[in-house]
Protein backbone atom coordinates (compact mmCIF):
# COMPACT_ATOMS: atom_id res chain seq x y z
CA UNK A 1 0.00 0.00 0.00
CA UNK A 2 3.15 1.90 0.23
CA UNK A 3 2.70 2.86 -3.43
CA UNK A 4 -0.44 3.85 -3.68
CA UNK A 5 -0.10 6.30 -0.60
CA UNK A 6 2.66 7.81 -2.58
CA UNK A 7 1.22 7.70 -5.57
CA UNK A 8 -2.10 9.39 -4.42
CA UNK A 9 -0.15 11.95 -1.64
CA UNK A 10 -1.42 15.34 -1.26
CA UNK A 11 -4.46 16.98 -0.55
CA UNK A 12 -6.94 20.25 0.25
CA UNK A 13 -9.61 22.17 2.18
CA UNK A 14 -12.47 24.36 1.17
CA UNK A 15 -16.46 24.23 1.18
CA UNK A 16 -18.72 22.37 -1.04
CA UNK A 17 -21.49 24.67 -2.07
CA UNK A 18 -20.20 26.21 -4.78
CA UNK A 19 -18.56 23.54 -6.44
CA UNK A 20 -22.28 21.55 -7.25
CA UNK A 21 -22.23 20.49 -11.48
CA UNK A 22 -24.34 17.81 -13.17
CA UNK A 23 -21.85 15.55 -13.68
CA UNK A 24 -23.73 12.63 -15.74
CA UNK A 25 -26.69 13.14 -18.32
CA UNK A 26 -27.22 16.69 -17.95
CA UNK A 27 -28.65 16.73 -14.36
CA UNK A 28 -28.05 15.73 -10.78
CA UNK A 29 -28.80 11.99 -10.39
CA UNK A 30 -31.22 11.60 -8.12
CA UNK A 31 -30.56 10.05 -4.56
CA UNK A 32 -31.91 6.38 -3.33
CA UNK A 33 -34.76 8.07 -1.01
CA UNK A 34 -34.85 10.85 0.86
CA UNK A 35 -34.25 11.17 4.31
CA UNK A 36 -36.53 10.69 6.67
CA UNK A 37 -34.97 11.43 9.45
CA UNK A 38 -35.53 15.23 11.44
CA UNK A 39 -32.80 17.61 10.14
CA UNK A 40 -30.01 18.34 12.79
CA UNK A 41 -30.84 21.61 15.09
CA UNK A 42 -28.60 24.27 13.29
CA UNK A 43 -24.94 24.33 13.97
CA UNK A 44 -25.21 20.81 15.11
CA UNK A 45 -22.06 18.78 13.40
CA UNK A 46 -23.42 14.79 12.14
CA UNK A 47 -21.47 12.06 13.41
CA UNK A 48 -19.72 9.18 11.25
CA UNK A 49 -18.43 6.07 11.88
CA UNK A 50 -15.70 4.87 10.14
CA UNK A 51 -15.80 0.66 9.52
CA UNK A 52 -12.38 0.03 8.96
CA UNK A 53 -9.48 1.75 10.45
CA UNK A 54 -7.16 0.97 7.01
CA UNK A 55 -4.80 3.74 4.97
CA UNK A 56 -7.25 5.59 3.82
CA UNK A 57 -9.35 5.83 7.43
CA UNK A 58 -6.43 6.78 8.82
CA UNK A 59 -4.44 8.71 6.41
CA UNK A 60 -7.42 10.45 4.91
CA UNK A 61 -10.60 10.20 6.21
CA UNK A 62 -9.94 10.30 9.74
CA UNK A 63 -7.71 13.68 9.93
CA UNK A 64 -10.31 15.37 7.57
CA UNK A 65 -13.24 14.98 10.24
CA UNK A 66 -10.31 16.23 12.58
CA UNK A 67 -9.81 19.56 11.21
CA UNK A 68 -11.20 20.27 7.68
CA UNK A 69 -14.67 19.49 7.96
CA UNK A 70 -17.54 22.08 8.92
CA UNK A 71 -20.69 19.82 9.06
CA UNK A 72 -19.84 16.87 10.33
CA UNK A 73 -17.27 14.81 12.99
CA UNK A 74 -15.81 11.80 14.01
CA UNK A 75 -18.32 9.83 16.63
CA UNK A 76 -17.67 6.00 16.15
CA UNK A 77 -15.02 3.19 15.21
CA UNK A 78 -15.33 -0.05 13.97
CA UNK A 79 -12.43 -2.22 13.88
CA UNK A 80 -11.37 -6.08 14.17
CA UNK A 81 -8.11 -4.79 16.26
CA UNK A 82 -9.73 -3.53 19.87
CA UNK A 83 -6.27 -2.21 20.64
CA UNK A 84 -6.40 -0.16 16.85
CA UNK A 85 -9.73 1.01 18.09
CA UNK A 86 -8.82 1.99 21.66
CA UNK A 87 -5.97 3.62 20.74
CA UNK A 88 -7.96 5.86 18.15
CA UNK A 89 -10.32 6.68 20.41
CA UNK A 90 -7.81 8.41 22.69
CA UNK A 91 -6.43 10.17 19.73
CA UNK A 92 -9.45 11.73 18.52
CA UNK A 93 -11.29 11.71 21.82
CA UNK A 94 -13.64 9.49 21.69
CA UNK A 95 -15.92 7.21 24.67
CA UNK A 96 -14.98 3.52 24.29
CA UNK A 97 -18.34 3.38 24.41
CA UNK A 98 -18.20 4.73 19.90
CA UNK A 99 -15.89 1.40 19.62
CA UNK A 100 -17.37 -1.68 17.89
CA UNK A 101 -16.60 -4.43 16.53
CA UNK A 102 -17.68 -6.07 13.36
CA UNK A 103 -19.80 -8.71 15.37
CA UNK A 104 -21.70 -6.52 17.17
CA UNK A 105 -21.48 -3.76 14.64
CA UNK A 106 -25.58 -3.79 14.92
CA UNK A 107 -25.32 -1.97 18.53
CA UNK A 108 -25.08 1.03 16.63
CA UNK A 109 -28.68 1.36 16.01
CA UNK A 110 -28.87 2.33 19.51
CA UNK A 111 -25.90 5.37 19.45
CA UNK A 112 -27.63 8.63 18.74
CA UNK A 113 -24.17 10.41 17.90
CA UNK A 114 -23.80 8.12 14.85
CA UNK A 115 -25.84 9.39 11.98
CA UNK A 116 -23.82 8.30 9.09
CA UNK A 117 -21.79 4.91 8.58
CA UNK A 118 -18.53 5.38 6.93
CA UNK A 119 -17.60 1.71 4.69
CA UNK A 120 -14.18 2.00 4.20
CA UNK A 121 -13.67 -2.62 4.16
CA UNK A 122 -12.27 -4.49 1.26
CA UNK A 123 -14.61 -4.42 -1.98
CA UNK A 124 -16.33 -7.67 -1.12
CA UNK A 125 -17.44 -6.27 2.33
CA UNK A 126 -18.95 -3.23 1.20
CA UNK A 127 -22.47 -4.90 0.13
CA UNK A 128 -22.42 -6.73 3.58
CA UNK A 129 -22.07 -3.39 6.16
CA UNK A 130 -24.03 -0.79 3.66
CA UNK A 131 -27.20 -3.38 4.21
CA UNK A 132 -26.51 -3.68 8.12
CA UNK A 133 -25.69 -0.19 8.24
CA UNK A 134 -29.16 0.55 6.73
CA UNK A 135 -31.18 -1.86 9.24
CA UNK A 136 -29.48 -0.10 12.27
CA UNK A 137 -30.85 3.20 10.70
CA UNK A 138 -27.97 5.16 9.58
CA UNK A 139 -27.17 6.99 6.39
CA UNK A 140 -24.58 5.29 4.77
CA UNK A 141 -21.08 6.51 2.81
CA UNK A 142 -19.76 3.24 0.91
CA UNK A 143 -16.08 3.97 -0.85
CA UNK A 144 -15.78 2.83 -4.44
CA UNK A 145 -16.34 0.44 -5.87
CA UNK A 146 -19.67 0.50 -4.91
CA UNK A 147 -19.62 -3.40 -4.16
CA UNK A 148 -18.45 -6.49 -6.61
CA UNK A 149 -21.47 -6.75 -8.58
CA UNK A 150 -24.51 -5.21 -10.10
CA UNK A 151 -26.45 -7.90 -7.83
CA UNK A 152 -24.99 -6.66 -4.55
CA UNK A 153 -25.93 -3.36 -5.97
CA UNK A 154 -29.07 -3.87 -6.03
CA UNK A 155 -29.47 -5.01 -2.55
CA UNK A 156 -27.74 -2.11 -1.26
CA UNK A 157 -29.84 0.52 -3.00
CA UNK A 158 -33.39 -2.04 -1.60
CA UNK A 159 -31.79 -1.91 1.68
CA UNK A 160 -31.21 1.97 2.23
CA UNK A 161 -34.53 2.41 0.54
CA UNK A 162 -36.46 -0.05 2.59
CA UNK A 163 -34.74 2.21 5.75
CA UNK A 164 -35.75 5.07 4.16
CA UNK A 165 -31.41 6.41 4.50
CA UNK A 166 -29.45 7.76 1.87
CA UNK A 167 -26.86 6.01 0.13
CA UNK A 168 -23.62 7.80 -1.19
CA UNK A 169 -20.54 6.13 -2.98
CA UNK A 170 -16.94 7.71 -2.36
CA UNK A 171 -16.39 9.37 -5.74
CA UNK A 172 -14.12 12.10 -4.17
CA UNK A 173 -13.51 13.72 -7.87
CA UNK A 174 -17.11 14.78 -8.05
CA UNK A 175 -16.39 17.53 -5.68
CA UNK A 176 -12.75 18.70 -6.63
CA UNK A 177 -12.54 21.61 -8.44
CA UNK A 178 -10.05 21.19 -11.65
CA UNK A 179 -12.50 18.11 -12.45
CA UNK A 180 -15.69 20.12 -12.27
CA UNK A 181 -14.15 22.35 -14.54
CA UNK A 182 -14.10 19.83 -16.69
CA UNK A 183 -17.48 18.80 -17.17
CA UNK A 184 -18.09 22.87 -17.28
CA UNK A 185 -16.19 22.88 -20.37
CA UNK A 186 -17.51 20.10 -22.35
CA UNK A 187 -21.00 20.61 -20.91
CA UNK A 188 -20.94 24.54 -22.12
CA UNK A 189 -18.84 23.30 -25.08
CA UNK A 190 -16.52 26.24 -24.59
CA UNK A 191 -14.05 24.62 -27.32
CA UNK A 192 -16.93 23.25 -29.42
CA UNK A 193 -18.21 19.60 -29.22
CA UNK A 194 -15.78 17.34 -27.49
CA UNK A 195 -15.05 14.50 -30.04
CA UNK A 196 -12.41 12.16 -28.03
CA UNK A 197 -11.56 11.50 -24.29
CA UNK A 198 -8.85 9.61 -23.27
CA UNK A 199 -8.43 8.81 -19.47
CA UNK A 200 -6.03 6.69 -17.40
CA UNK A 201 -5.81 5.87 -14.49
CA UNK A 202 -3.48 3.30 -12.51
CA UNK A 203 -0.26 2.87 -10.33
CA UNK A 204 2.38 0.04 -9.42
CA UNK A 205 0.77 -2.21 -6.90
CA UNK A 206 3.16 -3.90 -4.07
CA UNK A 207 2.80 -6.54 -1.62
CA UNK A 208 1.38 -9.50 -4.14
CA UNK A 209 -0.16 -10.89 -0.24
CA UNK A 210 -2.41 -7.40 -0.36
CA UNK A 211 -6.50 -8.01 -0.42
CA UNK A 212 -6.29 -5.73 -3.82
CA UNK A 213 -4.67 -8.74 -5.56
CA UNK A 214 -7.26 -11.42 -3.76
CA UNK A 215 -10.03 -11.56 -5.94
CA UNK A 216 -12.59 -12.80 -2.80
CA UNK A 217 -11.81 -9.43 -0.99
CA UNK A 218 -11.26 -7.34 -4.30
CA UNK A 219 -13.97 -8.36 -6.93
CA UNK A 220 -11.20 -8.15 -9.49
CA UNK A 221 -8.44 -5.99 -10.55
CA UNK A 222 -7.01 -2.43 -11.55
CA UNK A 223 -10.41 -1.75 -13.05
CA UNK A 224 -12.28 -1.72 -9.61
CA UNK A 225 -9.64 -0.10 -7.76
CA UNK A 226 -8.26 2.58 -9.79
CA UNK A 227 -9.27 2.27 -13.58
CA UNK A 228 -12.81 3.28 -12.42
CA UNK A 229 -11.89 6.70 -11.86
CA UNK A 230 -11.11 6.69 -15.70
CA UNK A 231 -14.93 5.28 -16.80
CA UNK A 232 -15.90 8.01 -14.18
CA UNK A 233 -14.19 10.51 -15.61
CA UNK A 234 -14.98 9.54 -19.27
CA UNK A 235 -18.99 9.32 -18.33
CA UNK A 236 -18.48 12.77 -16.27
CA UNK A 237 -17.06 14.47 -19.56
CA UNK A 238 -19.10 12.90 -22.12
CA UNK A 239 -22.29 14.11 -20.18
CA UNK A 240 -24.08 10.93 -21.62
CA UNK A 241 -24.09 6.89 -20.92
CA UNK A 242 -21.89 4.94 -22.86
CA UNK A 243 -23.97 2.63 -25.52
CA UNK A 244 -21.34 -0.16 -26.13
CA UNK A 245 -18.11 -0.87 -24.46
CA UNK A 246 -14.81 -3.09 -25.97
CA UNK A 247 -11.41 -3.54 -24.04
CA UNK A 248 -8.39 -5.89 -23.89
CA UNK A 249 -6.19 -6.87 -20.81
CA UNK A 250 -3.53 -8.11 -19.80
CA UNK A 251 -1.45 -10.06 -17.00
CA UNK A 252 2.67 -9.51 -16.79
CA UNK A 253 3.36 -11.01 -13.47
CA UNK A 254 1.60 -14.57 -12.95
CA UNK A 255 2.62 -14.38 -9.26
CA UNK A 256 0.86 -10.76 -8.47
CA UNK A 257 -2.03 -11.46 -11.02
CA UNK A 258 -3.81 -14.80 -10.46
CA UNK A 259 -6.82 -15.24 -13.12
CA UNK A 260 -9.99 -12.78 -12.47
CA UNK A 261 -7.25 -9.97 -11.48
CA UNK A 262 -6.06 -8.63 -14.02
CA UNK A 263 -2.92 -6.11 -13.92
CA UNK A 264 -4.08 -3.25 -16.59
CA UNK A 265 -7.14 -3.01 -19.47
CA UNK A 266 -7.58 -1.07 -22.16
CA UNK A 267 -11.26 -0.10 -22.68
CA UNK A 268 -12.98 2.22 -25.57
CA UNK A 269 -16.53 3.71 -24.68
CA UNK A 270 -18.90 4.76 -27.19
CA UNK A 271 -21.70 7.39 -26.47
CA UNK A 272 -24.86 8.14 -27.75
CA UNK A 273 -23.64 11.33 -29.18
CA UNK A 274 -20.25 9.92 -31.03
CA UNK A 275 -18.13 11.03 -28.35
CA UNK A 276 -15.58 8.18 -28.05
CA UNK A 277 -13.37 7.13 -25.16
CA UNK A 278 -10.29 5.69 -24.76
CA UNK A 279 -9.29 4.48 -20.90
CA UNK A 280 -6.22 2.04 -19.43
CA UNK A 281 -6.30 0.99 -16.34
CA UNK A 282 -3.59 -0.76 -14.42
CA UNK A 283 -1.33 -2.08 -11.72
CA UNK A 284 1.34 -2.12 -13.59
CA UNK A 285 2.30 1.85 -13.96
CA UNK A 286 1.64 5.11 -12.77
CA UNK A 287 -1.29 6.34 -15.08
CA UNK A 288 -3.00 10.14 -14.20
CA UNK A 289 -4.41 12.04 -16.90
CA UNK A 290 -8.20 12.98 -18.52
CA UNK A 291 -8.25 14.93 -21.85
CA UNK A 292 -10.98 15.67 -23.63
CA UNK A 293 -10.67 17.00 -27.21
CA UNK A 294 -12.87 19.10 -29.04
CA UNK A 295 -13.77 20.94 -32.18
CA UNK A 296 -11.53 24.08 -31.13
CA UNK A 297 -9.21 23.06 -28.54
CA UNK A 298 -8.27 20.53 -26.13
CA UNK A 299 -8.42 20.54 -21.94
CA UNK A 300 -7.35 17.68 -19.54
CA UNK A 301 -6.87 17.03 -16.05
CA UNK A 302 -2.82 15.90 -14.72
CA UNK A 303 -2.35 14.84 -12.35
CA UNK A 304 -5.86 14.06 -12.42
CA UNK A 305 -6.76 11.82 -9.43
CA UNK A 306 -4.15 13.12 -6.90
CA UNK A 307 -5.22 13.69 -3.23
CA UNK A 308 -3.51 16.63 -3.69
CA UNK A 309 -1.86 18.55 -6.45
CA UNK A 310 -4.48 18.20 -9.02
CA UNK A 311 -3.51 20.44 -12.37
CA UNK A 312 -6.03 21.47 -15.38
CA UNK A 313 -4.90 23.02 -18.34
CA UNK A 314 -6.45 24.03 -21.85
CA UNK A 315 -5.16 24.60 -25.61
CA UNK A 316 -7.22 26.31 -27.89
CA UNK A 317 -6.25 29.09 -30.94
CA UNK A 318 -6.62 31.92 -27.61
CA UNK A 319 -3.57 30.28 -26.59
CA UNK A 320 -2.72 27.76 -23.64
CA UNK A 321 -4.34 28.35 -20.31
CA UNK A 322 -3.22 26.72 -17.02
CA UNK A 323 -5.96 26.63 -14.57
CA UNK A 324 -6.13 28.29 -10.86
CA UNK A 325 -8.69 26.98 -9.30
CA UNK A 326 -8.94 26.41 -5.25
CA UNK A 327 -8.10 23.69 -3.58
CA UNK A 328 -9.80 21.26 -2.01
CA UNK A 329 -9.56 18.26 0.41
CA UNK A 330 -12.00 15.78 -1.26
CA UNK A 331 -12.84 13.53 1.56
CA UNK A 332 -13.83 16.53 3.59
CA UNK A 333 -15.80 17.99 0.56
CA UNK A 334 -17.37 14.46 0.02
CA UNK A 335 -18.20 14.15 3.89
CA UNK A 336 -19.55 17.67 4.49
CA UNK A 337 -21.64 17.71 1.36
CA UNK A 338 -23.33 14.28 2.26
CA UNK A 339 -23.85 15.37 5.68
CA UNK A 340 -25.74 18.56 4.73
CA UNK A 341 -28.11 15.84 2.56
CA UNK A 342 -28.93 13.82 5.18
CA UNK A 343 -29.83 17.06 7.50
CA UNK A 344 -31.48 18.33 4.50
CA UNK A 345 -33.08 15.56 2.71
CA UNK A 346 -31.86 16.31 -0.33
CA UNK A 347 -30.51 13.90 -2.40
CA UNK A 348 -26.69 12.89 -2.75
CA UNK A 349 -24.75 14.13 -5.96
CA UNK A 350 -23.52 10.82 -5.93
CA UNK A 351 -25.51 7.88 -4.98
CA UNK A 352 -25.79 4.28 -5.08
CA UNK A 353 -27.92 4.25 -8.74
CA UNK A 354 -24.20 6.22 -9.54
CA UNK A 355 -22.09 3.13 -8.38
CA UNK A 356 -24.45 0.99 -9.95
CA UNK A 357 -23.93 2.09 -13.40
CA UNK A 358 -19.85 2.03 -12.97
CA UNK A 359 -20.69 -1.46 -12.15
CA UNK A 360 -22.69 -3.06 -14.66
CA UNK A 361 -20.13 -1.23 -16.84
CA UNK A 362 -17.03 -2.57 -15.70
CA UNK A 363 -18.90 -5.69 -15.82
CA UNK A 364 -19.28 -5.37 -19.32
CA UNK A 365 -15.89 -4.35 -20.24
CA UNK A 366 -14.49 -7.92 -17.79
CA UNK A 367 -16.89 -9.74 -20.41
CA UNK A 368 -15.75 -7.81 -23.44
CA UNK A 369 -11.68 -8.58 -22.50
CA UNK A 370 -12.92 -11.87 -21.70
CA UNK A 371 -14.80 -12.80 -24.93
CA UNK A 372 -12.89 -10.36 -27.37
CA UNK A 373 -16.41 -9.12 -28.31
CA UNK A 374 -17.80 -5.67 -28.38
CA UNK A 375 -20.67 -5.61 -25.73
CA UNK A 376 -23.45 -3.26 -26.17
CA UNK A 377 -24.92 -1.95 -22.82
P1 LIG B 1 -6.57 -1.03 3.69
O1 LIG B 1 -6.09 -2.41 3.36
O2 LIG B 1 -5.55 -0.03 4.07
O3 LIG B 1 -7.65 -1.09 4.85
C1 LIG B 1 -8.68 -2.06 4.87
C2 LIG B 1 -9.25 -2.16 6.28
O4 LIG B 1 -10.19 -3.25 6.27
C3 LIG B 1 -8.19 -2.49 7.35
O5 LIG B 1 -8.47 -1.79 8.50
C4 LIG B 1 -8.38 -3.99 7.58
O6 LIG B 1 -8.03 -4.40 8.89
C5 LIG B 1 -9.90 -4.11 7.38
N1 LIG B 1 -10.32 -5.47 7.04
C6 LIG B 1 -11.37 -6.10 7.58
N2 LIG B 1 -11.48 -7.35 7.11
C7 LIG B 1 -10.47 -7.52 6.27
C8 LIG B 1 -10.04 -8.63 5.47
N3 LIG B 1 -10.71 -9.78 5.45
N4 LIG B 1 -8.93 -8.46 4.71
C9 LIG B 1 -8.27 -7.28 4.69
N5 LIG B 1 -8.63 -6.22 5.44
C10 LIG B 1 -9.72 -6.32 6.21
O7 LIG B 1 -7.43 -0.55 2.43
P2 LIG B 1 -7.79 0.96 2.03
O8 LIG B 1 -6.78 1.45 1.08
O9 LIG B 1 -8.08 1.74 3.25
O10 LIG B 1 -9.12 0.71 1.17
C11 LIG B 1 -10.38 0.50 1.77
C12 LIG B 1 -11.49 0.87 0.78
O11 LIG B 1 -11.35 2.22 0.43
C13 LIG B 1 -11.46 0.09 -0.53
O12 LIG B 1 -12.75 -0.19 -0.96
C14 LIG B 1 -10.79 1.04 -1.51
O13 LIG B 1 -11.22 0.85 -2.85
C15 LIG B 1 -11.24 2.36 -0.99
N6 LIG B 1 -10.27 3.44 -1.26
C16 LIG B 1 -10.72 4.58 -1.82
C17 LIG B 1 -9.83 5.62 -2.08
C18 LIG B 1 -10.32 6.92 -2.63
O14 LIG B 1 -9.51 7.72 -3.07
N7 LIG B 1 -11.62 7.15 -2.60
C19 LIG B 1 -8.47 5.46 -1.80
C20 LIG B 1 -8.05 4.28 -1.20
C21 LIG B 1 -8.96 3.27 -0.94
Amino acid sequence: MHERRGFLKGLFGLGTAAWSLPLVGGGLATGTAAAQTPPPPPGKKLGYALVGLGSLSEHQIAPALASKTKHCKLAGLVSGNPDKAKAWAQKYGLPERSIYSYDNFDRIKDNPDIDIVYVVLPNSMHAEFTIRAAKAGKHVLCEKPMAVSVKECDQMIAACKAAKVQLAIGYRLHFEPNNLEMVRLAREKTFGRVKVIEAAAGFPIGDPRQWRLDKKLSGGGSLLDIGIYALQAARYIAGEEPINVSARWSRTDPVKFKPGVEESVLFTLEFPSGILANCASSYGCNLNRFRASAEHGWFEVQPALNYEGIKGRSRSQQGPKDWDLPVVDHFAAEMDDFAECVASGKPTRVPGEEGRRDQRIMAAIYQSAASGKTIAL
